[in-house]
C-alpha cells in the first residue's frame, strides 16, 4: 500500500492533468445524478397530467390542507388532555407532538414550494407535453455534455497513467544500472525484466483504472446518494445497511487478490527466466537435441502460471456477485419500506420515523431511480479491487528492486583519484561471493605503475575474481585494494573505473556498427581515432575486407555475427581507444587463432608499455611479456616471480608449463621454448 501511495506522489506531480481530471469527474458525477432526477418532473407530468405550475399550486393547497387539519386535530387533542387518565395522557402527548412536527414539516414544505413557484412560473412552459419535452431535451444535453467530459476524463486519466510509468520505468533504469554486480549474480536479469515490463505495465494499468474509475465511481455514487439523502435520509440509511456485510467480504476479497497476484506475478517472472535461458542459449539447446527436456520445463512453468491465473479469475468473479447481491439487497429493502411508505401515506415504520411528510409516489420513483444510480458505479467498482490489488502487488516488486542500496556506492566525501602513476596493491584481500566459501584468502600483492604482471593458476583459483576487485564489481571482505595508496572504497567510482579498460573472455558487443562498438566507452573519440585504435588492434584488417560495410557494419545481438577472435579484437581496439593507465586482460586472447597471435603479442608488446597491466593468460607467447608471473592456487598467491624462478622452484607452475608445451596447438615461440 505504502508503495502504491509513493507511484500516486509520482502521479500527483502533473497537478494540473490531475486537476483538470478531477473537474472531469465532478461534472460526470453532477451530470449522473441530474439526468436521474428528471424521472421526478415526468412521473409527476405524465401520471398527474398537468403541468408543473398546476403541481406547485396543488402541492401548496394540499399542504395548506394537511397542516389545516393537523392544527384543529392538535386543537382537539389538548382540549381532551385534562380530561384523560394519566395513561391516556401520555398517548396524547405523543400524538400531538407527532402532529405538530407534521405542521412544521408542512410550513418547511410550503416555503420551499413558494420560493420554486416564482421560477417555476417565469420560465418553465405552461404545457405538460412541452414540460416533458423540456425535460427530455435536458436529458438528451446532459447525457450529451456528460460522455464528452467522460472522453476528456479518460484522455487525462490516460496521461496520468502513461507519465507516471514513463518516470517509474526511467528511475527503475537508473537504480537498476547503480546495483551492484553480486545483486545481478543473485536475482538474475530474468527477474527484473519481468518486474520491469511485466508489473510495469501491471502498474500502468491500474493507475489508469484508479485515477478513471476510482474517482469518477465514487463521485458519481455520492451524487446520487446526496440525491436520496434529500428525498428521505432515514430511508437511505436503512436501506445501506447491508453495506457493512458487503464491505467485510470485499476485503477479504482484495486480501485473497493481493496474495493471489504477487504469486502470477513471480510466476511470470519464472516463465521470463525460462524464456531468456532457452534463448540465449539456443545453441546448446539444439546441440544436445534437449527441446523435449525445455518443452516439459516450460510447460509446467506455464502451467504454474496458467493455475494462478485461474486462481485469481476465480476470486475475480466473486467480486461482482457480492457487489451484485449486496446492492439488490440494499434496493430490496428500500422498495419494501419505501412501499409501505407511500402505500399507507404514514411517515413511520415500525415506530421510527423515516420521513417528516408521507412520500409520494414519484418522489418514491426518484429515490428507486437514485439508489439504483449507486448501484451502478458500484458494479464498475467491483472491478476496481482487482486491479488495485494487482497494481499494490506489482508496485512493491518494482520498489522492492528500486529502494535496494547498492552495496557498492560513491563514498561521502571522495578522496581525489589523479592518473595512476604511482603503484597498485592488494593488502591483506579477503573475498567470497557467498559468506561460507572463500574465494580469495590473504592475497598481497604490489603492482608497480607499468609492470605488467600475469596472472596463472588452475581454473577456479580465483584469477577472475581477483581482477574483478581492481574496477571494484566487488569489494573485499577483508583487506583492501589500493590505487596510488588510495583505498578504491575512498574515491569515486567513476575515477576508478574511468582508469581501466577491461578485455575479457567472453567479450560483449552491443547491436550496433562495428564503429560505435569501439567508441563504446570513449564517446567523444573520432573516426579516425577509432580506425587507429582497430589498426593497432589488429582488427582493421579484417574490418575492411571481411564485413560487408566495413566500420558501418552492424554486429548482431551481442556481436554474434563475429567470430570469437573478431570479437575480441574489437574489444582490444575498444580498450586501445580509452587509453587507460591500467590494463586487465582476462583471457582476452584465448579466442584469438595461432596466426593472428604473433599479432597480437605485438599489440600488446606495444600497448602495455607505461601503463599497469594485469593478464590472466596461458598462452606462453603472451606471458613472454610479463614482468613477474603470479602463480594462484584455490584463492591463494602460491609464488611469485620470473619465468625461469618459477620452473625452477614452484611445482604447480612446471606443471601448468608442461601441459601447455605438451599441447600440439601451443606456442612454440614463447619463451618456454627459448
Ligand atoms: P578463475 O578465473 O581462476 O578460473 P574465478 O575467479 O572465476 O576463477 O572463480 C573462483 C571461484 O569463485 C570458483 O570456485 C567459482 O566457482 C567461484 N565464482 C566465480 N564467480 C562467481 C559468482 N559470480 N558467484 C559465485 N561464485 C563464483
Ligand atoms: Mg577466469
Amino acid at each position: 500500500m505504502k508503495n502504491l501511495l509513493r507511484v500516486l506522489r509520482l502521479a500527483l506531480q502533473y497537478r494540473l492533468t490531475f486537476v483538470a481530471a478531477v473537474a472531469c469527474s465532478l461534472g460526470v458525477a453532477l451530470l449522473w445524478g441530474g439526468n436521474i432526477g428528471t424521472v421526478f418532473p415526468i412521473v409527476e407530468v405524465v401520471i398527474r397530467g398537468d403541468s408543473l405550475q398546476q403541481w406547485v399550486n396543488e402541492e401548496i393547497e394540499e399542504s395548506g390542507k394537511t397542516s389545516a387539519e393537523k392544527t384543529a386535530k392538535v386543537k382537539q387533542l389538548r382540549a381532551e388532555l385534562p380530561k384523560a387518565s394519566a395513561e391516556q395522557q401520555a398517548k396524547i402527548r405523543a400524538d400531538i407532538s407527532l402532529a405538530e412536527s407534521r405542521i412544521d414539516a408542512e410550513h418547511k414544505a410550503q416555503q420551499n414550494y413558494r420560493r420554486a413557484k416564482p421560477y417555476i412560473d417565469n420560465y418553465l412552459p405552461a404545457d405538460p407535453f412541452q414540460t416533458v419535452a423540456l425535460v427530455i431535451l435536458f436529458l438528451l444535453v446532459g447525457t450529451t455534455v456528460k460522455d464528452f467530459l467522460i472522453v476528456g476524463n479518460n484522455v487525462l486519466v490516460a496521461r496520468l497513467a502513461n507519465l507516471s510509468t514513463f518516470q517509474l520505468r526511467n528511475q527503475f533504469y537508473r537504480r537498476t544500472l547503480r546495483l551492484d554486480l553480486a545483486t545481478f549474480n543473485e536475482e538474475g536479469t530474468s527477474d527484473l525484466m519481468s518486474r520491469f515490463t511485466h508489473d510495469m505495465q501491471q502498474v500502468s494499468i491500474g493507475l489508469y483504472v484508479l485515477f478513471g474509475k476510482l474517482i469518477r465511481e465514487p463521485l458519481k455514487m455520492v451524487a446520487c446518494l446526496i440525491g436520496a439523502g434529500l428525498i428521505c435520509w432515514r430511508l437511505m440509511v436503512l436501506s445501506l445497511l447491508v453495506a457493512p456485510i458487503a464491505a467485510v467480504l470485499i476485503r477479504w476479497l482484495a486480501r485473497t487478490l493481493k496474495r493471489a497476484n504477487r504469486k502470477a506475478m513471480e510466476e511470470m517472472a519464472n516463465i521470463y527466466a525460462s524464456l531468456e535461458e532457452t534463448f540465449r542459449g539456443i545453441k546448446i539447446v539444439k546441440a544436445f537435441t534437449s527441446e523435449r527436456q525445455e518443452r516439459r520445463r516450460f510447460h509446467n512453468r506455464s502451467k504454474q502460471y496458467y493455475k494462478c491465473s485461474m486462481r485469481i479469475a476465480r476470486y475475480n468473479s466473486l467480486a461482482r456477485p457480492i457487489n451484485e447481491i449486496a446492492g439488490i439487497a440494499a434496493i430490496s429493502m428500500a422498495l419494501l419500506a419505501g412501499a409501505y411508505l407511500v402505500l399507507s401515506q404514514e411517515t413511520h415504520l415500525l415506530g421510527i420515523r423515516m420521513c417528516p411528510r408521507p412520500l409520494n409516489v414519484a418522489s418514491l420513483l426518484l429515490f428507486y431511480g437514485m439508489l439504483a444510480g449507486v448501484a451502478d458505479p458500484v458494479r464498475k467498482f467491483s472491478d476496481v479491487v482487482t486491479y488495485i490489488q494487482r497494481t499494490i502487488a506489482a508496485c512493491d516488486r518494482i520498489y522492492g528492486r528500486l529502494d535496494r542500496e547498492p552495496a557498492i556506492c560513491d563514498p561521502q566525501r571522495p578522496v581525489k583519484l589523479d592518473r595512476h602513476h604511482s603503484e597498485l596493491t592488494f593488502e591483506g584481500v579477503d573475498f567470497g561471493y557467498h559468506a561460507d566459501r572463500p574465494v580469495l584468502e590473504d592475497v598481497n600483492l604490489r603492482i608497480k605503475f607499468g609492470e605488467t604482471v600475469a596472472l596463472v593458476g588452475p581454473n577456479g583459483s580465483g584469477k577472475s575474481t581477483l581482477a574483478n576487485l581492481i574496477p571494484r564489481f566487488y569489494d573485499p571482505t577483508a583487506g583492501v585494494v589500493r590505487i596510488d595508496g588510495v583505498a578504491l572504497p575512498d574515491a569515486r567510482l567513476r575515477d576508478v573505473r574511468r582508469q581501466i579498460g577491461m578485455v575479457t573472455q567472453e567479450v560483449l558487443l552491443f547491436d550496433d556498427t562495428i564503429f560505435n562498438n569501439i567508441r563504446y566507452g570513449s564517446p567523444h573519440a573520432t573516426r579516425e581515432q577509432a580506425i587507429e585504435a582497430a589498426r593497432r588492434a589488429q582488427a582493421h584488417e579484417f574490418i575492411e575486407n571481411e564485413t560487408p560495410n566495413g566500420y558501418d557494419t552492424p554486429v548482431g545481438t551481442m556481436g554474434g555475427r563475429l567470430s570469437g577472435g573478431q570479437r575480441q579484437r574489437i574489444a582490444l581496439a575498444r580498450a586501445i581507444l580509452r587509453d587507460p593507465p591500467i590494463i586487465i586482460l582476462d583471457e582476452a586472447t584465448s579466442q584469438i587463432d595461432l596466426e593472428s597471435e604473433q599479432a597480437i603479442q605485438e599489440v600488446l608488446e606495444e600497448f602495455h608499455r607505461g601503463r599497469t597491466t594485469l593478464m590472466i593468460t596461458h598462452r606462453m607467447s603472451i606471458l613472454a611479456l610479463a614482468d613477474r608471473i603470479v602463480v594462484m592456487q584455490s584463492g591463494r598467491i602460491l609464488d611469485v616471480g620470473t619465468h625461469e624462478e618459477l620452473l625452477s622452484r614452484c611445482a604447480l607452475y612446471g606443471r601448468l608449463y608442461q601441459i601447455q608445451f605438451e599441447q600440439p596447438d601451443s606456442d612454440s615461440k614463447g619463451p618456454l621454448a627459448a
